[in-house]
């Protein structure tokens, strides 16, 4: 077992330093990583009043060397880190040392140690900062600390403390994020008696998801795993239908080490465009493994950060990774309704129906197909072209081997238009349909400005535009596939887009959005009645398409009525 030693003052300087107490949930965060790093596989904590009266942590890792449990409560002491250059391959949870001397100086401390292999161990307590003599211990191997009344000598901080429910939730967060990270190990969380949180070493990820945030997350999780380069990242991401109004279940994981990273939670929610609304996000789960040479772990007072060597290529692993996951799915939700109990005295065809078939296609179930093996039924292999029925001038029903396919014709259409003018930009060959008289547009001068400024991005939208002065512009060619609409309404939509407040700031997203506007205005409308020949040629470029699930915006193109449900709704099963 490394002993402990203290670092010397050029080491000491290097290390990112900070108050890392801050709340009986940071104790635990701290106590709970040394016994992980002491390669512990069973973890008790047990907590009086959210921790603030009480923090128990029991493991059965290593444990101290008798003579080293005075050197453990001393700062910048630690047996994980030896010179300043093992601060860039950083393979333990903590190296810093100083995490027991800050807890010993703030609270009342009691560490009893047992070395695997010794006979016997011992005992230290630390009051505020002032040590025992270290006595003999006779408790089993492991280690065992208690923290008993957090910050009773600095009343000021004390104050700061939340109600035990708001100090118990925190715990149970930083448990979570240990217990997410480390499934070879025994979690066990018990408050004032009770337990809260019971994690069996046999659980792996997608249980222990399913025990910290319910089955339905659990199920409408896809499996990610990707690698590239030394870079390999695994994890599973939720079914967008599984999106949230904030991002509290997202959870990221670097080399075990559970942090926080603007810019790829950006990666994701970018992967998942399109497919959840503006305002909306997915839950993930995601691991990223990098060698300890890749990622600078010394940055952040609570290491809740990170520094990537490379940003660009982790930025692209996630996005990718994800992106291509989401793309091979069915995403279609599917619609499901409570089925009321039956009664004893009930003949089920007698009964009239417990709600109107609309009221049932009002609730759509946010367990959608829960695998990818069910796919969209494919028309190309079925030579005879679906049975469609235009509803309202706005929907299509359409008898699908699967069940019946409510199709939003605006939303579908949206996004046919959209993929069309993708793959072409993406191509660089945007059909452009010539105005035989180019048309002069007048734009605030704001909307002015910024068309002239994208005006080279226009063109490869297809849209060609000069400069006339005082506001006007002259548009002198659009994207040939969006010829339902005229030039000027395509053209606003766009101006409109590029002096909006929420524009997106990154060209590639700023692009999207112009796509998407456009797309939007020259789609089929809700209230258009189509013809059989539009209906078909829709659903024929329904199949062509990729990514028909969704709109550009988010919005499902399609619900299925599964053919199981309506069997189960008719109580046919
Ligand atoms: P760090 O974890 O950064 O090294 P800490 O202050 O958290 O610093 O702990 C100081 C030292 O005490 C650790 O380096 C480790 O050697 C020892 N230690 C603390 N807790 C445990 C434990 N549960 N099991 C074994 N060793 C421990
Ligand atoms: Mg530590």
């Amino acid at each position: 077992m490394p002993r402990i030693l203290q670092l010397p003052p050029h080491v000491v300087t290097k290390i990112a330093a900070g108050e890392v107490i801050e709340r009986p949930a940071s104790v635990v965060k701290e106590l709970v990583e040394n016994s992980l790093d002491a390669g512990a596989t069973r973890i008790e904590i047990d907590l009086e009043e959210g921790g603030a009266d009480l923090i128990r942590i029991v493991d059965d890792g290593h444990g101290i060397e008798p003579d080293d449990l005075p050197l453990a409560f001393c700062t910048h002491a630690t047996s994980k880190l030896r010179d300043a250059d093992d601060l860039f391959r950083v393979g333990t949870l903590g190296f810093r040392g100083e995490a027991l001397a800050s807890i010993g100086g703030v609270a009342h401390v009691t560490l009893q140690s047992r070395p695997a292999g010794r006979d016997a161990g011992a005992e230290i307590t630390n009051d505020g900062g002032k040590l025992s003599f270290v006595r003999p211990w006779n408790g089993a191997p492991g280690t065992r600390i208690e923290v008993r009344r957090l910050f009773a000598n600095v009343p000021v901080r004390r104050k700061f403390l939340r109600s035990t429910g708001t100090e118990l939730n925190h715990v149970v967060e930083a448990v979570t994020r240990l217990a997410l990270a480390n499934a070879n190990v025994d979690f066990i969380l018990r408050h004032n008696g009770k337990t809260t949180a019971e994690v069996p070493r046999g659980a792996d990820l997608r249980e222990r998801l399913a025990l910290f945030f319910g089955r339905e997350v659990a199920d409408t999780l896809y499996a990610v795993e990707a690698e590239q380069g030394p870079a390999r990242l695994r994890g599973y991401v939720a079914d967008p239908a599984c999106e949230r109004g904030n991002a509290r279940q997202q959870y990221l994981f670097v080399n075990g080490r559970w942090i926080r990273d603007r810019s790829l939670s950006h990666a994701v929610q970018e992967a998942y465009r399109g497919l959840i609304m503006t305002g909306r996000y997915p839950v993930w789960f995601l691991f990223l493994d990098l060698p300890p040479d890749h990622v600078d772990v010394n940055v952040h007072p609570t290491k809740a950060e990170v520094r990537f060597r490379d940003n660009q290529a982790v930025f692209h692993l996630v996005l990718s990774a994800v992106r291509d996951r989401l793309r091979g799915l069915s995403l279609v939700p599917r619609l499901t309704a409570p089925v009321p109990a039956r009664r004893a005295d009930d003949e089920p065809w007698l009964r009239p129906s417990p709600s109107s078939p609309a009221a049932l296609f009002d609730s759509v179930s946010s367990t959608p197909a829960t695998s990818n093996t069910h796919l969209t039924p494919t028309y190309a292999a079925n030579p005879s072209p679906p049975k469609a029925v235009q509803m309202h001038d706005a929907y299509l029903l359409v008898e699908t081997p699967d069940g019946v396919l409510v199709i939003d014709q605006h939303a579908l259409h949206e996004r046919i238009l959209f993929e069309q003018l993708r793959r072409r930009m993406q191509a660089g060959d945007v059909e452009r349909q010539r105005l035989l008289v180019p048309e002069p547009m007048d734009l605030t001068s704001e909307q002015a400005a910024q068309v002239l400024e994208h005006k080279e991005a226009l063109g490869e939208l297809g849209l060609e535009v000069e400069d006339l002065g005082g506001g006007t512009v002259l548009v002198s060619s659009y994207p040939a596939v969006l010829t339902r609409a005229t030039p000027a309404v395509i053209f606003q939509s766009v101006a409109d887009r590029l002096a909006a407040r929420n524009r997106p700031p990154s060209r590639d997203a700023l692009l999207n959005d112009l796509m998407a506007s456009m797309a939007c205005r020259a789609a089929i409308k809700a209230g258009d009645r189509l013809s059989a020949e539009e209906i078909a040629a829709l659903l024929a470029q329904r199949e062509l398409a990729d990514n028909t699930h969704h709109c550009p915006h988010g919005r499902p193109t399609s619900l299925l009525f599964s053919r199981e449900e309506l069997d189960r709704q008719f109580r046919r099963t």
